[in-house]
Formats: structure tokens, sequence, C-alpha cells
């Protein structure tokens, strides 16, 4: 009842199964997406699900639920219920291809097209053209016409769907979509992850048509750390376009957020963001990057992470309580195991090797050392001390 289709075309019954594990793995050029569902793998799955069992592809979810964690499963049973007895799509989400305006430092060719090049470089030691050509032909599924006339097929019991990317509000096909949806009398709940690059202008009039939305504004820091981990974006618009969201969606009773991943890039410097996010009356949250190994704030030395809890400790008085709450998550975090893999090279190494191959293949140029002077001095001086 739930589907989810990646940003190269691949579908899976949920973003967070096990394909390794548990091969339900099909293509939507290969398969119509009404029939995926239909398949007999699937059937399995769904069999197994409503007789209590658990599917083995299901793993990280029942995990989760070991460690007090609300899993996946647990939000989708709450949210639609544990009684299946059909096989209708309710909720489903949809990754909208690769095509995206950034190229965010804690991100990859698998979610950017912007990427590519940079990886190119990374994985070949040139622009290969014909792997470049290879991986942006497997996010064009978006602009297949059979693959919107299929998911209309499917779409009357619709409950609630899920846009992420690349960067959603890119696609005009889906707008289309939401079009035609709204044409036939279906107002499924939307949710949007976004990276607020795009003018609620261009979007307005669609989303007026839907009753419930919620929306969850990707960004990182402010101003030209912002430019730098979100690459490619500029914060006089963006900081503009997160206040001409925050003013529609609260007139119209929808939800916006801003949730911010945390890595070692902008783990000192968080407190601004907070306190935007306070200014404006709304959410804010922290999710822990944990790949690329190195971007994880756990292989900060003691060194690093004194500077950071220092710099949280400073907080106190200029953010809520309740953010504040949040930014003492960090130090929790420092607290938890690293079971991220270690190499040989240090943090500022890895940084400057990323910023070398993007120079290299982009017209600007991107330096952590010159946006953040402070914190660039910190990793270049920490003792280099796995812990
Ligand atoms: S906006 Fe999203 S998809 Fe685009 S580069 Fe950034 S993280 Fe990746």
């Amino acid at each position: 009842m739930h589907l989810n289709i990646g940003p190269r075309s691949t579908v899976t019954p949920c973003c967070h199964f096990d394909e390794k594990v548990d091969d339900t793995s099909a293509d939507i050029y290969e398969t119509p997406v009404s029939i995926v569902n239909k398949s007999p793998q699937w059937h399995k799955i769904q069999k197994q699900l409503m007789s209590g069992n658990k599917p083995a592809g299901c793993h990280k979810c029942y995990e989760d639920e070991e460690q007090g964690i609300k899993s996946q499963r647990q939000y989708a049973i709450s949210r639609f219920g544990d009684s299946v007895t059909e096989r209708e799509i309710k909720s489903l989400e949809l990754k909208l291809g690769a095509k995206c305006n950034l190229a965010c430092r804690t991100c990859s060719s698998d979610s950017s097209n912007k990427w590519l090049k940079e990886e190119s470089l990374m994985w070949f030691g040139n622009i290969n053209k014909d792997w470049i050509k290879k991986k942006q032909s497997l996010s064009g599924w978006t602009s297949n016409s059979d693959f919107w006339d299929e998911l209309h097929k499917v779409s009357h019991n619709l409950e609630k769907i899920t846009f992420t990317g690349g960067e959603p509000m890119l696609i005009d096909e889906h707008f289309k979509y939401l079009g035609w949806l709204s044409d036939n009398g279906y107002k499924p709940q939307l949710d949007y992850i976004t990276n607020g690059t795009v003018p609620l202008a261009k979007i307005q009039k669609t989303l007026d048509k839907f009753d419930n939305i919620t929306m969850t504004l990707s960004i990182d820091a402010v101003g030209k750390l912002s430019d730098y981990i979100r690459t490619g974006s500029n914060w006089e618009n963006l900081d503009q376009n997160i206040r001409d969201y925050t003013e529609y969606f609260k007139s119209r009773g929808h939800h916006l957020d801003i949730s911010s991943t945390v890595s070692v890039l902008n783990v000192s410097r968080l407190g601004k963001l907070a306190r935007l996010a306070d200014v404006l009356g709304i959410e804010f949250s922290l999710n822990f990057l944990r790949h690329p190994d190195w971007m994880c704030i756990l292989h900060l030395s003691e060194y690093g992470r004194e500077y950071v809890v220092n710099e949280i400790s400073k907080l106190d008085g200029y953010i809520s309580t309740k953010n504040m709450k949040k930014m003492y998550d960090i130090v929790k975090f420092f607290n938890t195991e690293n079971n991220t893999d270690l190499d040989n090279m240090p943090i500022w190494r890895h940084i400057l090797q990323r910023e070398i191959r993007y120079n290299k293949v982009n017209s600007n140029s991107i330096s952590l050392a010159k946006v953040d002077p402070e914190w660039w001095d910190i990793l270049i001086r920490e003792p280099y001390v796995w812990k």
C-alpha cells in the first residue's frame, strides 16, 4: 500500500526497505507503476505483513523498534491503520529524479545531477561523458508521459503523496499531475522536502488547490556558510523565500518546518538557524549525517568537540528553550557509538579534496576556509584523534 520511487527509476515498497536482503526492486522503465504493486514478490511481502510475519527487507524498522525508536512502519500504521485487506496504493513517495539546481556538500550524484562532473573526476580522473549521460538518463523518468499516465490509474485511493528529489519544485510534470488530481476531485495530503530555492510565486497557484500540505525546508546554515554547503544557492534569495513560504503556510494553516543536516561543516554554526526558526515561529529539527563517514560529527576530535560545546553554551538566551534542547542533542550525539568507517585522512583534507574537484569543474569557486575561517582553523589545528 506504500510505494517508493527513487531518483534513478527504482521502485521499492518503502524508502527504508533493504533490497539487498529481499529483492523486490523493479524499474519503472520496464514495469509500469500499476503493475509493480501486483507482482508476486510484493504480494509475498504484503501477505507476510498482514499475517504478522517480518519480511527480511523490513529489518531496519524492526531494529529501530527494538531500540525504542518509532519506526517508519509504526508511523505508517498510526496514519493508515494495520488492517490492510486490499492492495491499493494509499501512500506514495516520489523522489522526482535527480534534477537539482544545487550540488550540496553533503549530497552526491545519487540525488543530484549537479554532482555528476565532480564525481566523474573522483571515480575516473576525468569527465566521463558516457557515464554522465547514462546516469542522467536513469533520472529522466519524470519526463516520460507513460509513467504519469500509469500513475493516474493508481491515484484514486491515494491519501498521501511525498515529493522529494533532486529538487521536486523544478519538475513541471509533477505540477501537471497535481492539476490532474485536483481536476478529478482528489486532494491527498502533500508532503514536500525541498531546498527552498524556488520562489513561492512560481508554485503558489498549484499549492492553492490543496488543503493539507506539509513542507520541510532543507537548510543547513545562514549567510555565506549556507551558500557554501548548499552549493549553488544564494542566501539573500533563500532567506526571502523562507519568509514568503512561512507567511503563506501560516495563512493557509499548512505545516512548514526547517530541517538541518548536522555535519562537520555546520555543527558549530547552527545557532543562527535555530534563531531564524524562532523569529519566524516555525519548527526546527536536526538530523545527524552519518555518510560519508568523515563528514559525521563523531569524527571530530575532543578538541573540535570542545569548541562546538562551547559555541552551543553561548546560545543560552539567544534561542528558545525548545531549540536549545535540540542543540544539546548534538552534545548527546557526541556520546553515541561511532560505528562509521574510519580512514587515515583528516577531515580538513577530505574537505579540501572535494573543494579542489568542485572548483575544477565549476565556474564559481568554493572554500570553507574563506566562509568560516575560525572553524577552519579549528579543523586544521585539531589533533587527529579518532574515537
Ligand atoms: S538540494 Fe537536495 S538533492 Fe539537491 S544537491 Fe542539495 S541535498 Fe542534493
